[in-house]
């Protein structure tokens, strides 16, 4: 079924493919800082010949955007086979309750310690370090949240960073300080998703940048970024 949606949509590869579903969140003044700020979440559309994978629910009323990539890949709600939640934030989860009632076939999956902190009609399948979900890889990186996952597709060399990571102007940048529970943690996961060796990096704040691994080294060693 799903392998007829690619051949519709015209995907160069069949195998694999990333539709990512791109919408802009209002944070008044005091939660992110002195000031109001706008910003984009992302989620992902994930194609594999058996599998459709949703990656991130987004925030309290996504349906209607994802429901749009998934026009875009010719692919209906039915054909989504599992969700996976990078970590508890409502920018990220906010969605899954009204994404989980047009697929209620899926698999809603997460990383185990954030499973509490998500609050969901339904129950959530734990992930931890090596499991796959189709073909992607989970790493834990925790720090922003105590469940944080990045997701590896190994064969097609794209990382998922949820918010391990951002872009911020053209650059990697660390989540902002205020949200990440752990700093520590954070940054020691940061060094792991360094010595991944993908040729892209997807994030849920920020497009994509050119050279994300030399990017993200550079900040470890302080020599760019924030
Ligand atoms: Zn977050």
């Amino acid at each position: 079924m799903v392998e007829e949606q690619f051949k519709k949509s015209g995907a160069s590869d069949s195998r694999f493919f990333v539709e990512p579903v791109i919408q802009q969140i209002h944070l008044p003044a005091g939660i992110a800082g002195p000031y109001e700020m706008d910003l984009d979440v992302r989620c992902f559309l994930v194609g594999a010949p058996d599998r459709l994978i949703l990656i991130d629910a987004g925030p309290e009323g996504s349906a209607f955007a994802i429901d749009q990539a998934l026009q875009r890949v010719n692919a209906p709600w039915s054909d989504v086979t599992d969700i996976v939640l990078t970590h508890s934030h409502p920018d990220h989860v906010g969605g899954l309750d009204e994404v989980v009632s047009k697929a209620p076939g899926a698999a809603v999956w997460a990383g185990a310690p954030d499973i509490p902190n998500i609050p969901s009609a339904d129950p959530l399948r734990p992930l931890r370090e090596g499991d796959h979900v189709g073909g992607l890889r989970v790493l834990q990186t925790p720090g922003h949240t105590s469940g944080h996952i990045s997701l590896l597709d190994e064969d097609g060399g794209v990382l998922f960073v949820g918010d391990a990571l951002g872009t911020l102007t053209g650059a990697v940048a660390r989540a902002p300080s205020q949200f990440t529970s752990d700093a520590a943690q954070a940054e020691e996961s940061l060094r792991r998703l360094s010595e991944t060796q993908p040729t892209r990096m997807l994030f849920s704040h920020g497009p994509e940048v050119p050279d994300p691994v030399a990017q993200l080294r550079g900040l470890l060693a302080g020599t760019s970024g924030t």
